[in-house]
């Protein structure tokens, strides 16, 4: 295997490692492991957002703000997909448009943080930076980043990709499941009623079309795709590879990869890396984002023009989206530049409850994804999907939707390791919206 060499450029965002020796170690353990996803296989993925940048198509993007590995179980993993494929499939159903479905799952174990440090009740350790990095109890031992964990990332997505494998192809995912991924607590909920209207008639046509001897492979099997924020650069480029078919850089850590709004830097180490290698990629772009700034992104990102290459996550806020977004997607039109556009109604509408407690407003999440498809709709270009923040179980972290988490529910199940996420039940609604909104 020839080595990759990589420029030295400033990288924001990355952990003090204690232990260069112990760092060294860990990566040339990731640099000789198996890949986790193949290159055939990104590339697919390329070409069905190529697909979605024509207007042919929806994306659906969600899962954990933060993966941990305590939760990487065959329950949650389960309970994620489910979550997954009933959104997609209502939104399938309801705009006639094929969706692609990716996962923020198998390997989304890094978060960026706003400060270095984490201050409570007078005491400052070095904040959580997500399980791949350090541990999430407030304790000096458990905050002390560990090289270690990046191995265990490894592992930890190779069994979560492993099990949504078997799920997605392994009759898990099968049309004829519809019903079966509405059954427990989201079954007796306003949008799982209205689902199960929608699974009956999906029913109905299944048992029309193989009355009429029709009964596609298509139907069997669906494919999910895993991605997570490329912010571990010392994880990434270990899990880096030649491809031996072109000669390609291709990230075998997941098929998607995307920067985030804090390490998008255009001379940064995040960007240079994301240029170098071929997996579809993904920037985020907060408020901020002037229209130089992004066509900056589309020059370094993909000077080929090369459609499903580069997707552009805006998350702007519900208060902003209308304002800023048009400078933005008009400029990129201009270059005549093939993006797919998707909205992230998450990270722009976090606010801090009476209790403390991070959190997001259902109805804010929900006027983003307006905001994002007014602004599309006027331009005449293609709102290319979501990407949502969201749990298969009934937690309490963002507020409102039908089941009406109220501020005093908080506290009851509030279970992520970093941002809130919609609950299978908001989730489900947000997609019956969603999908009213591409009629
Ligand atoms: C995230 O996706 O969890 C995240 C940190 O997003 P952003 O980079 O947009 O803030
Ligand atoms: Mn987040």
């Amino acid at each position: 295997m020839s080595a990759i060499t990589w420029p030295e450029l400033e990288a924001a965002q990355q952990p003090n490692w204690p232990d260069a020796a112990a760092l060294a170690h860990a990566q040339d353990v990731l640099r000789v492991l198996p890949p986790l996803v193949f290159a055939g296989e990104c590339d697919e993925l390329t070409s069905k957002l190529a697909d979605v940048s024509q207007g042919n198509g929806f994306v659906l993007m969600g899962g954990d703000c933060a993966e941990t590995f305590a939760a990487n179980t065959a329950d949650s993993i389960r309970a994620r997909l489910k979550t997954l494929l009933q959104m997609a499939i209502v939104l399938t159903y309801g705009a006639s448009l094929p969706v692609v479905k990716i996962g923020r799952i198998a390997g989304q174990y890094g978060k960026p943080r706003s400060a270095d440090l984490e201050t409570i009740d007078g005491v400052s350790l070095p904040s959580y930076r997500g399980d791949a990095v350090n541990g999430l109890d407030f304790t000096s031992d458990a905050r002390i980043p560990d090289p270690m964990r990046l191995v265990q990332t490894y592992h930890a997505s190779a069994a979560a990709l492993n099990l949504v494998r078997a799920f997605t192809q392994g009759g898990y995912a099968d049309l004829r499941q519809v019903h079966s991924w509405n059954q427990d607590f989201v079954g007796s909920s306003t949008p799982g009623k209205r689902y199960e209207q929608m699974a009956a008639e999906i029913d109905r046509a299944l048992a029309f079309m193989a009355a009429c001897g029709a009964d596609p492979e298509e139907f069997r099997r669906a494919d999910v795709y895993a991605s997570h924020e490329a912010l571990l650069l010392d994880y990434e480029k270990p899990m880096t590879r030649i491809d031996s078919r072109t000669g390609n850089l291709y990230d075998v850590s997941g098929h998607f990869l995307w920067i985030g709004e804090r390490t998008r830097d255009i001379n940064g180490a995040h960007v240079d890396f994301a240029s170098r290698i071929k997996n579809p990629i993904g920037v985020k772009l907060g408020p901020k984002s002037s229209p130089d700034v992004v066509r900056a992104l589309l020059d370094k990102l993909d000077p080929d023009n090369t459609p499903g290459r580069l997707m552009l996550i805006t998350r702007m806020g519900s208060s902003q989206i209308r304002d800023v977004m048009p400078a933005i997607v008009e400029s990129v039109v201009e270059t005549g530049h093939p993006v797919t556009w998707v909205c992230d109604p998450m990270h722009g509408n976090t606010r801090e409850a009476a209790s403390g407690h991070k959190t997001r407003l259902f109805d804010d999440v929900l006027d983003e994804v307006k905001g994002f498809f007014e602004v599309h709709r006027a331009i005449g270009t293609h709102p290319g999907g979501i990407h949502i923040e969201l749990t298969g179980d009934d937690v309490t972290e963002c507020l409102g939707g039908v089941g009406g988490v109220s501020e005093d529910d908080l506290p009851f199940r509030y279970e992520t390791a970093c941002d809130p996420r919609l609950n299978r039940v908001q989730s489900l609604d947000l997609a019956f919206q969603v999908a009213d909104m591409l009629r």
